[in-house]
């Protein structure tokens, strides 16, 4: 499923793509401008991945983090990825969770954070938060 994210054959709201990941929003969103990260290349998880494909997503996740907190309006975030079915890994794509925080949206608690689903309105999302160069 996320394989067809990376190759373009199934559409997403694209925050940032460059030749090696591709961040989009969540459609299952945990808050506003919940995101994920992939590599292109398709790997389970961050157990089977080259050190080079964990090097590649993890400077993605950094970039559109930093992206977040300083151009739109975001006090944290919070970085979650799943490995394993017993984890609660549901797509078979290695993917990372972005979910971007501030200081009054009170989730307190870690598991607030993954048990609370937040919808809005993904393209508003998209224009918002994506990456201009
Ligand atoms: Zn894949």
């Amino acid at each position: 499923m996320f394989c067809t994210i990376a190759h373009h054959k199934m559409p997403a709201h694209i925050i940032y793509e460059d030749s090696s990941t591709i961040a989009f929003l969540d459609i299952n969103p945990y808050s506003y401008g919940h995101t994920l990260v992939i590599p292109k290349i398709h790997t389970l998880n961050i157990l089977t991945a080259t050190d080079e494909t964990l090097g590649h997503v993890m400077h993605t996740v950094k970039l559109v983090s930093n992206h977040y907190i300083n151009d739109c309006g975001y006090d944290g975030i919070t970085v979650l990825s799943a490995c394993n079915e017993v984890a609660n890994q549901s797509i078979p794509h290695l993917h990372i969770h972005i979910v971007p925080r501030k200081n009054d949206d009170s989730l307190s608690a870690l598991s607030d954070v993954f048990s609370q689903t937040h919808s809005y309105d993904l393209n508003e999302g998209e224009q918002i938060l994506t990456m201009r160069p």
